[in-house]
């Protein structure tokens, strides 16, 4: 069974359209290039009700991974932590690793400069309280942890909002749980440029290639709003044997070329 990952990202923020997802957008294309496959993106608000309604139901789903994003820092409405444990009937108790790492965070902070004291305040204080049996992960780059919790046979990952953050938390500590759980697939993956041929028209030939390439999906995607049909033919395929695949999307890319040209229509590498 192919590794299956959910993604639930939480901020009032992307739902008003003030802040474009682009946590979703690269997570989804860093997990299916390590052979895993995102099966589902919720975006909630900073509501609890929301985060145990939408947690529940991913875990109700038996993923291998649910990765949540975003409302793991100090301010009111930061409750990611709260809602999680909500939705696994588990108490949030201070957890010491948490409390250290944080302590560490802030006295380097401290040091550099950054902030003027390292006090644990209250508001600090809070992003050691996790749900029982949770793991913090450090964080390379700011000072909210993220978190680890396995419930049944998923393993939900808890990162902070911040990009650049869930970036770094996501290279350091994440990478080799989602390979160890890819069951060796290697995503491979082309781009092809089609002109001159409608959509429509090209729908037929996607078919017979994939009929001839059944392990080759090929998707079409128009582009822009040229007076000239502009497409772009996205290949993808996963397989244990990344040689392999190679050659067969390399096969399947010849033959659509040659359909296209016998059409009419010309073609580009993207
Ligand atoms: P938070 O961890 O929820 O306090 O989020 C901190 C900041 O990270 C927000 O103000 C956003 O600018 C950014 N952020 C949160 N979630 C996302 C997301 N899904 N995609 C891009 N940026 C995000
Ligand atoms: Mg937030």
């Amino acid at each position: 069974m192919v590794c299956q990952v959910e993604l639930i990202c939480i901020g009032n923020e992307l739902l008003i359209g003030k802040t474009l997802n682009t946590n979703a957008h690269w997570l989804s294309k860093r997990i299916t290039s390590l052979g895993c496959i995102v099966r589902r993106t919720t975006v909630v608000r900073d509501e609890i009700s929301e985060i145990v309604a939408s947690t529940r139901e991913a875990i109700a789903r038996k993923p291998d991974f649910i990765i949540i994003t975003g409302g793991l820092g100090p301010t009111f409405d930061d409750m990611t932590l709260e809602g999680v444990a909500k939705a696994l009937s588990r108490k949030l108790e201070m957890n010491d690793e948490a409390l250290e790492m944080l302590r560490e965070r802030y006295a380097e902070f401290t040091k550099m400069g950054r902030i003027k004291d390292s006090n644990l305040t209250e508001y600090r204080l809070k992003m050691a309280r996790l749900p029982q049996g949770a793991r913090p992960i450090h964080n390379p780059v700011g000072t909210a942890p993220g978190v680890t919790i396995h419930e049944n046979s998923t393993t939900i990952l808890v990162l902070p909002g911040v990009p650049q953050e869930m970036e770094a938390i996501f290279e350091a500590s994440i990478i080799h749980l989602l390979r160890d759980k890819s069951d060796g697939l290697f995503y491979v993956e082309r781009s092809l440029q089609v002109l001159g041929v409608v959509e429509s028209s090209l729908a037929a030939l996607i078919d017979r290639v994939m009929l001839e390439y059944p392990a080759i999906y090929i998707k079409s995607h128009p582009i822009g709003s040229e007076p000239e049909v502009h497409i772009e033919l996205h290949l993808t395929t996963s397989s244990r044997n990344k040689e392999g695949a190679e050659e067969e999307i390399s096969k399947a890319m010849e033959k659509i070329q040659v359909l296209i040209s016998q059409k009419g229509g010309r073609t580009g590498f993207v």
